[in-house]
């Protein structure tokens, strides 16, 4: 009998997306000293001098991120780059570049594709944004997008993930919920089309939402307002996976636990209304729903008075020891633990 062993062979699904990049970047080292900050943050960090550069880069795939059923083309060229720029300003950064790539199958017409780029090109207007370069290939089937976003900051007003500290107050950009629940809307009207392809979808009624999973936006105004006002949040992160997984990020990089009060969470009453609909709990869309593309951030109390008059802007908790866990304070008065339940791609 022979003792060879065979090779074993890992499940990635029983990793999970962030479980598989720790594994494989464990041994990941900086070699050169102008990188500030590397893997770990919502952008990366390089420079020297007190000005740095932030990147960041995201990909799409149809069929897992995004479904051409119901996602005009211009739209989905739009929110490609917003999610991008939504991770430059989570780095409390000011986007300035994107180089985009695209791999197409034989499907895709060129009308098609300058739909698209009319989406990129709306984004790089409104935001600001010049597009210099990328790649373009084809692929077996479907479509994938990868951005890339640029953007600078002074060093010192860099804001990662770890740098929240007990007695910081925690705060939120927007309400959160409603792009989870306009993806259910649309989720269940291509059903019924498919069922019944003659029948009209009913969208009208459910406009904001929709628009909060199609034409998402991402927070300039946020940072605009803390350079104005001399605020630098001690701690940021964009909320593209929903609020629990976005808040135990900060919570394990900066060693800290936190509580949130259920009833200061900020949910859309069209969110309200469509998670009565779904006979789900509206808190917990706005917890495990993600692709908000709001800012979740902390601030130090001594700021509390410029924020109170921040244009939008909601304080939704507080920064505790981290001993005290992770908490969710309901509005009957229980306390709840905050897990993660993100959204795992490989265990599907
Ligand atoms: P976000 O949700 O803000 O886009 P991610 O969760 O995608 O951030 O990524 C977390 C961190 O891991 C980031 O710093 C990102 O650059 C890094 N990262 C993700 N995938 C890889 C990879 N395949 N190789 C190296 N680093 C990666
Ligand atoms: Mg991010």
């Amino acid at each position: 009998m022979s003792n060879q062993s065979f090779p074993t062979f890992t499940d990635i699904s029983t990793l999970g997306e962030f479980g598989l990049i720790k594994e494989l970047t464990k041994n990941n080292a900086s070699k050169h000293h102008n990188t500030v900050k590397s893997i770990g943050d919502d952008a990366a960090v390089i420079g020297t001098d007190d000005e740095a550069m932030v990147i960041s880069t995201d990909m799409l795939v149809e069929g897992i991120h995004f479904d051409l059923m119901y996602t005009p083309l211009k739209h989905l060229g739009y929110k490609s780059v917003v999610v991008n720029l939504s991770d430059i300003y989570a780095m409390n950064a000011v986007p300035t570049h994107i180089t985009v790539s695209v791999a197409i199958s034989s499907k895709y017409s060129l009308e098609a594709m300058q739909e698209f780029y009319d989406g990129i090109y709306t984004a790089c207007k409104m935001y600001n944004i010049d597009l210099v370069g990328g790649d373009t290939t084809s692929s077996p089937k479907g479509m994938i997008i990868s951005i890339t976003a640029i953007g600078q900051a002074k060093k010192d007003k860099i804001v990662y993930r770890s740098g929240a500290k007990k007695g910081d107050i925690l705060c939120v950009t927007g309400d959160l919920g409603a792009a989870y629940l306009g993806l259910q809307i649309l989720e269940r009207e291509k059903q019924v089309y498919l069922a019944h392809p003659g029948v009209q979808p009913e969208l009208d009624k459910s406009q904001y939402l929709i628009e909060r999973q199609l034409k998402p936006e991402a927070q300039r105004g946020a940072i605009e307002y803390f350079k104005r006002e001399k605020i630098v949040p001690t701690s940021m992160i964009d909320v593209s996976d929903g609020l629990a997984s976005e808040l135990l990020h900060i919570c394990n990089q900066s060693d800290v636990g936190a509580f949130i009060e259920e009833g200061k969470v900020p949910i859309h009453p069209d969110s309200e209304l469509a998670a009565l609909e779904f006979k789900l709990d509206p808190i917990t869309c706005a917890l495990h729903g993600g692709e908000d593309y709001e800012l979740l951030f902390t601030i130090d109390e001594k700021d509390l008075e410029k924020i109170r008059f921040m244009p939008e802007v909601y304080i939704i908790g507080e920064i505790t020891d981290k001993t005290d866990g992770i908490k969710l304070h309901t509005t009957g008065g229980n306390m709840h633990n905050i897990t993660a339940q993100g959204w795992n791609h490989f265990a599907e």
